[in-house]
C-alpha cells in the first residue's frame, strides 16, 4: 500500500475536487467566447488537467508538452529542455498552461517566453499548487488552486522518483522513505 509511505495528507481528494469545480467554472466564464488551447505540462499536470477539463464547459483543444530542467534534482539550473513539443501551433491562440506546481518558476517562465516568441495571442497559467517561497524568478500564476508552504509534496501528479503520482490527494512523505 503506497498510502503507508505518507506521513500526512495535506490536501484531501474532496478538497481538490471541490476546488477544481470552482476553477472549471471560472475558466468556463473567462473563455466562453473563445476556443482556447489548453497545454498540460507532463507528467505532473496529468491528473489535474484531466479533472479540470471535465469541469470546463466550453470548446477547448488539448495538447501536451514535456520539459525537463538541466542540472541535478535539487538545484535547477534554469535551462529547460523540450522532451516533447506541442502538436499544435500556438500562433494566434489563447493558451492556457496547466501545471501541477510552481516552485522556482523557471519551467513556466521558459514556457511563457517560448509561447510569446511563437506569437500566442494570450497566455494564462493555471496551477494546482503554488509554493511562493521557492520563487527564483518573477512569475505569478493567473489561477492557483492552493498555496502550499515550503516543503516537498507528492501525489495527484506529483512524484518522488517517479512514484506517488497516482495518489488521489496531496501529501507529505515519511522521512524514512527518502533514506535508503
Ligand atoms: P519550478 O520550475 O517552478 O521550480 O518547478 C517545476 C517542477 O518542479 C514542478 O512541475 C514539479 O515537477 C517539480 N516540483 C517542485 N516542487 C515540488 C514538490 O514539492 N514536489 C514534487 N513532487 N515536485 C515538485
Ligand atoms: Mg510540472
Ligand atoms: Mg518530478
Amino acid at each position: 500500500m503506497i498510502q503507508n509511505d505518507i506521513e500526512k495528507i495535506m490536501i484531501t481528494e474532496e478538497q481538490i475536487q471541490e476546488r477544481i469545480r470552482e476553477l472549471g467554472a471560472e475558466l468556463t466564464e473567462e473563455y466562453k467566447e473563445l476556443f482556447p488551447l489548453a497545454v498540460g505540462v507532463l507528467k505532473g499536470a496529468m491528473p489535474f488537467m484531466t479533472d479540470l477539463m471535465k469541469r470546463f464547459d466550453s470548446y477547448v483543444e488539448l495538447d501536451f508538452m514535456d520539459v525537463t530542467s538541466y542540472g541535478n534534482a535539487t538545484v535547477s539550473s534554469g535551462e529547460v529542455k523540450i522532451v516533447k513539443d506541442l502538436n499544435t501551433s500556438v500562433e494566434g491562440r489563447d493558451v492556457i498552461i496547466i501545471e501541477d506546481i510552481i516552485d522556482s518558476g523557471l519551467t513556466l517562465s521558459y514556457l511563457v517566453d517560448l509561447f510569446k516568441y511563437r506569437k500566442a495571442k494570450s497566455i494564462r497559467i493555471v496551477t494546482l499548487l503554488d509554493k511562493p517561497s521557492g520563487r527564483k524568478v518573477n512569475l505569478e500564476a493567473d489561477i492557483v488552486g492552493f498555496e502550499v508552504p515550503d516543503g516537498f509534496v507528492v501525489g495527484y501528479g506529483l512524484d518522488y522518483a517517479e512514484k506517488y503520482r497516482n495518489l488521489p490527494y496531496i501529501g507529505i512523505l515519511k522521512r524514512e522513505v527518502y533514506s535508503f
